[in-house]
């Protein structure tokens, strides 16, 4: 990660989230005339060669950081991860009536919400009974056979839970195992033998808002329900090599550059080495004083989005105040859960979360003296 530029502000926001600093000055550098065509990559003609090279390289630059096997294609696609809560079970459920999700928090529940539309939803498990705070293990999910593919959400971007590891069970049954990996998408390495399809929207950890990355595996490729816009049919936009419709190419182009960044940086062993460094330090500060709390169990703590609250709820706006007059912003927790959430994504350098465990030690004392000193 480079931590070279400096920033005005740290933005701990859950999404869009903040992007390489580096990035955005490469692209402001190249922003008018895109490597001596005389024109930015928004006006490039989307049937083009050069847009072709851009969009090919961003797949295969994104294709080496995963390790993304050749039977697996990747999509990139618009409509956020909200339209994929539809579009799963439209391209993947024509011939079968039934799904499994597994519920674990405000995404799965919407995901499930939206799946329930076009197909019988079994709940196979659910974190509701820990209060959300731990993912059921897998030898409690009541999995359909029959499922036409068993849903998960990675990372639960509003209460903070995550898998700390992805269910193996999958490998050889016949049921594709689906993620929503919106909020921890390359974040660390993923290992696809044990996925179907793969989807995330790109603006918690990649950048620009609307675009959608879907990896499947490909004979998962077919015929979609007949609704299906032809636009959002997986099978026509790989048969149409991404140009069915005008891609979202400057989107594309944003992406291609934060995955050359990451590849620069070292791949996704050093991106998720040093992001479980920002998040342990987090964690341990929240631990610490007594004057945080976090409820979710730590083997299930999300290294992305750190939820916790104050002793003192009512101190809750005054802390995210106190904080943003430093310069840490965004802390407000999701309005579903309250609190606060520090979101943590891969561009957020170790000095933003130094910076906020600096602020989150100094606060109780602040809050002491301005206490003292109105009595
Ligand atoms: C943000 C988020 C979504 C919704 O993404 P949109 O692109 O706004 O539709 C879905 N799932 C997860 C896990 C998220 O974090």
């Amino acid at each position: 990660m480079s931590d070279t530029l400096s920033h005005n502000v740290y933005n701990f926001g859950s999404g869009p989230g903040m992007m390489p600093p580096i990035v955005l000055q490469q692209a402001q550098a190249e922003m008018l005339n895109w490597q001596g065509t005389g024109m930015s990559v928004w006006e490039m003609p989307f049937t083009g060669s050069r847009f072709q090279e851009i969009a090919d390289e961003a797949k295969q630059d994104l294709r080496e950081l995963l390790n993304i096997p050749e039977n697996f294609q990747i999509l990139l696609m618009q409509g956020g991860a909200s339209a994929q809560f539809s579009l799963v079970p439209m391209n993947l459920l024509r011939d079968v009536s039934s799904a499994d999700y597994i519920d674990t928090g405000h995404w799965s529940a919407k995901a499930i919400k939206e799946g329930s539309r076009y197909c019988r939803v079994n709940v196979a498990a659910s974190a509701e009974a820990s209060g959300y705070r731990a993912i059921p293990a897998l030898d409690q999910w009541q999995l359909d056979k029959k499922a036409g593919y068993c849903h998960i959400t990675s990372n639960e971007t509003a209460n903070g839970l995550q898998y700390p590891h992805f269910p193996s069970c999958f490998n050889n049954e016949s049921v594709p195992l689906v993620a929503d990996m919106t909020s921890d998408f390359l974040s660390k390495p993923i290992d696809f033998e044990r996925f179907g399809l793969v989807y995330a929207g790109a603006q918690k950890n990649i950048g620009p808002a609307g675009l959608t990355i879907v990896v499947i595996r490909e004979d998962l490729i077919r015929e979609p329900m007949m609704t299906t816009p032809s636009a959002f049919s997986y099978k026509t936009i790989n048969d149409n090599n991404g140009r069915f419709n005008t891609p979202l190419t400057y989107g594309v182009y944003l992406a291609g550059l934060v995955f050359k960044h990451l590849k620069a940086s070292g791949g996704l062993e050093q991106v998720q080495a040093l992001g479980q460094q920002k998040s342990e330090r987090l964690y341990q500060a929240i631990d610490q004083h007594g004057f945080y709390s976090c409820e979710v169990e730590p083997a299930f703590r999300s290294t992305m989005n750190h939820c916790f609250t104050l002793g003192d709820p009512s101190q809750t706006d005054d802390f995210i105040a106190a904080a943003h007059q430093r310069g840490l912003i965004n802390l407000t927790g999701h309005p579903a859960t309250g609190g606060i959430r520090a979101s943590v994504y891969n561009a957020m350098p170790l000095a933003g979360v130094e910076a906020l465990i600096d602020f989150m030690q100094e606060y109780p004392h602040m809050h002491k003296q301005s206490h003292e000193q109105a009595l």
